[in-house]
């Protein structure tokens, strides 16, 4: 692959990420652009650019972010030379990834075949069992009649996990625990997967109780190079999505460390992977590991292994986009050695949701934002400032919190001062909820499990 330097970086996205995206490439001297939906068009991310342009005209605000033709068109007018998807929106569209590259756009992420292998949860499930690692026992394929349902659960016993192939965000997913909470679920799993991802695949897994949620970053160049950067714990989770991620779990021995960074090499190695991504396992509660899926993209909780590998994995990945080899000094990572970890870190997200009423989203004017800092503390934030508006149109996520210490207890302890510090009004959100969290025994204990939110109501309070 030619190497080539990029001078303008577009990001396809926006809020948090975008910015994220922007620092990064100003910091590597390369010129950036925003899109902005109408909605969006007082919101943060468009003024951190160097050009900002408004995009989706007459679009809902969700679908903005989604014209592939439009995005690309924009792009050649402006003599972009590559684009950062983000996460979320057409991070995962191996359509606009092709697109991007019929162009002369080099996209920020894998191949578009890479993604299609990835991204579907089943074909994702296959990969890991072609490479030798353990997947969750569930069917090989998606469910075409209720028959094949029934023999699963039969073989397997309940309780059953219904997913959608295409799933993501916990979006297209059912517990079941009896046969009628199969057929039913099966029949709405089916149909919001359509309607979220236009997808209805729907497939099995036996429902582990109460497992840990393990996660290996990893980064591959373009000529088969594969390293590591540890783990991540994201067990804290609420519905099935992630609310607090730490780094490096508690819960594992350095050698359960080491297999299961080699399985998710293995993994990436699989389809030759190319770019930052994340392979995901659950951990059942004798040590065991499964694979669940691979998320072809950077993901929300990247900045906790920032944090304790030092390792700019954004500017990483721009770096590998360009076509340089892992080793180059620009990158500089020769071997698997060269990846330390120091430290741990911890990710609260800060939304505009209200605890007090099932986490609804809360909308308005921020008629005061000010903001925590100090030693050991990282800022990821969207469009949060004084007389920010707050918009029903997109997700809730205000600004992410990191925290860094030389023990897990000094990173708990430097997070919540630093929720204590923020002073946030005119919009709800869930600071005090991830106080409660964070400074809860179970926690700090670093053994929580998915099923912590769930199990300890008072965390509400
Ligand atoms: P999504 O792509 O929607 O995020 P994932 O497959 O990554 O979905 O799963 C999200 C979460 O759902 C996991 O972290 C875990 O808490 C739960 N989960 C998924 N599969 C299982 C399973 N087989 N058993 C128990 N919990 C599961």
């Amino acid at each position: 692959m030619a190497q080539r330097k990029f001078r303008k970086i577009m990001a396809a996205n926006r809020g948090e990420i975008a910015i994220r995206i922007f620092r990064a490439c100003t910091e590597l001297g390369i010129g950036t652009v925003a899109i902005y939906s109408e909605e969006d068009k007082l919101s943060l991310h468009r003024y951190k650019a160097d050009e900002a342009y408004l995009i989706g005209k007459g679009k809902s605000p969700i679908d903005a972010y989604l014209g592939i033709d439009e995005i690309i068109a924009l792009a050649l007018k402006r003599d972009v030379d590559a684009i950062h998807p983000g996460y979320g929106f057409l991070s995962e569209n191996a359509e606009f990834a092709e697109k991007c590259e019929a162009a002369g756009i080099a996209f920020i992420g894998p191949t578009a075949e890479m993604q299609r292998r990835l991204g579907d949860k089943v074909a994702a499930r296959k990969v890991a069992v072609a490479a030798g690692v353990p997947v969750v026992p569930g069917t090989e394929d998606p469910i075409e009649h209720e028959e094949e349902a029934l023999i699963f659960a039969k073989n397997y016993g309940y309780p059953i996990i219904i997913k959608a192939a295409a799933g993501g965000g916990g979006r297209g997913m059912r517990v079941a625990n009896n046969r009628k909470e199969l057929v039913e679920g099966i029949a709405s799993a089916r149909s919001e997967a359509k309607a979220a991802f236009g997808n209805a695949a729907v497939f099995l897994e036996r429902y582990l109780e109460n497992p840990k949620h393990i996660e290996v970053q990893v980064l591959g160049d373009s000529f088969g190079n594969l390293v590591h950067f540890f783990e991540r714990d994201c067990s804290i989770q609420r519905r099935h999505q992630k609310v607090v991620e730490f780094a490096p779990s508690l819960c594992i021995t350095p050698e359960m460390r080491e297999e299961l960074c080699a399985a998710a090499l293995k993994i990436a190695g699989q389809v030759g992977y190319r770019n930052a991504g994340t392979v995901e396992f659950l951990l059942d509660q004798e040590g065991n590991f499964y694979f669940i899926e691979m998320n072809p993209r950077i993901q929300v909780e990247h900045t906790v292994t920032e944090m304790i590998t030092g390792r700019n994995l954004v500017q990483d990945q721009i770096l590998v986009a360009e076509g340089k080899p892992l080793s180059d000094p620009e990158i500089n990572i020769p071997n698997q050695d060269a990846i330390k970890m120091w430290g741990h870190a911890i990710q609260c997200r800060i939304t505009t949701e209200d605890p007090a009423n099932n986490f609804a989203p809360d909308f308005g004017i921020l008629k005061a934002y000010r903001s925590s800092a100090g030693f050991g503390v990282r800022l990821d934030a969207g469009n949060a400032f004084t007389g920010a508006q707050i918009t029903p149109h997109y997700d809730s996520l205000l600004v992410k919190v990191s925290s860094w210490g030389l023990t897990f207890e000094e990173a708990s302890r430097i997070m919540h001062r630093s929720l204590q510090e923020f002073r946030i009004r005119g919009v709800k959100t869930n600071i005090a909820f991830l106080e409660n969290v964070i400074t809860h025994p179970v926690f700090l204990n670093g053994k929580c499990d998915t099923s912590f939110i769930d199990k300890h109501p008072e965390l509400l309070k």
